[in-house]
C-alpha cells in the first residue's frame, strides 16, 4: 500500500521563467495571426473559428504556465523546508512505453518511512525498473510529507 504523500513536481524558477517567455510569445503569436485572418479572409466566420482556435491555445499555454509556475513554487518551499534522503527502490515497472512506475520507500529523519508511487519516464526512473537502481534520490518534508524526486 502507498500512502497519499502529496508529490511534487521539481521546477527549477529558470524553466517557470521559460514557460512565461514561451506563453508570452504564443499569445503574441496567436493574436497576430488572427489579425492576419480577420484581413486577409474577409469572411467573418472563417476569422470567428481562427479566434476560437486562437483562444483555446493560448488558454492551454496559460493553463501550463500556471502550472509550472506553481510547481515552481512548491519545489523552492520543499527545497527550503526539505531534507535530501535516499529511498529505496521497493517496486518497478514499466507501465507503458515511455512511463514507469517505481514504488519508493522514504525514510524519515525520526526512523519511520512511507511507501509512494512516482511515475516518471525519466531515465534515470526507467533504470530502476531495470534493476540498474536500487536507490532514488528524493527531498521529502518529514512535516508535510511532501516529496520530490530528484532527477
Ligand atoms: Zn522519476
Amino acid at each position: 500500500m502507498t500512502e497519499s504523500a502529496p508529490e511534487v513536481a521539481r521546477t527549477s524558477r529558470r524553466s517557470a521563467g521559460w514557460a512565461k517567455v514561451i506563453g508570452a510569445a504564443t499569445a503574441l503569436g496567436v493574436g497576430a495571426t488572427v489579425v492576419y485572418g480577420v484581413v486577409e479572409t474577409g469572411s467573418w466566420w472563417l476569422s470567428a473559428i481562427v479566434a476560437v482556435c486562437g483562444a483555446l491555445a493560448v488558454l492551454i499555454v496559460w493553463g501550463m504556465m500556471a502550472s509550472v509556475a506553481h510547481d515552481a513554487e512548491k519545489t523552492a518551499a520543499l527545497e527550503a523546508a526539505g531534507t535530501r534522503v535516499r529511498a529505496t527502490v521497493v517496486r518497478a515497472e514499466r507501465a507503458d512505453d515511455v512511463v514507469h512506475e517505481v514504488v519508493l520507500r522514504i525514510p524519515l529523519p525520526d526512523g519511520s518511512a512511507f511507501d509512494v508511487e512516482h511515475r516518471c519516464s525519466h531515465y534515470s526512473c526507467a533504470a530502476a525498473t531495470r534493476e540498474a537502481a536500487t536507490a532514488r534520490p528524493v527531498i521529502v518534508d518529514p512535516a508535510t510529507r511532501a516529496w520530490a524526486v530528484v532527477h
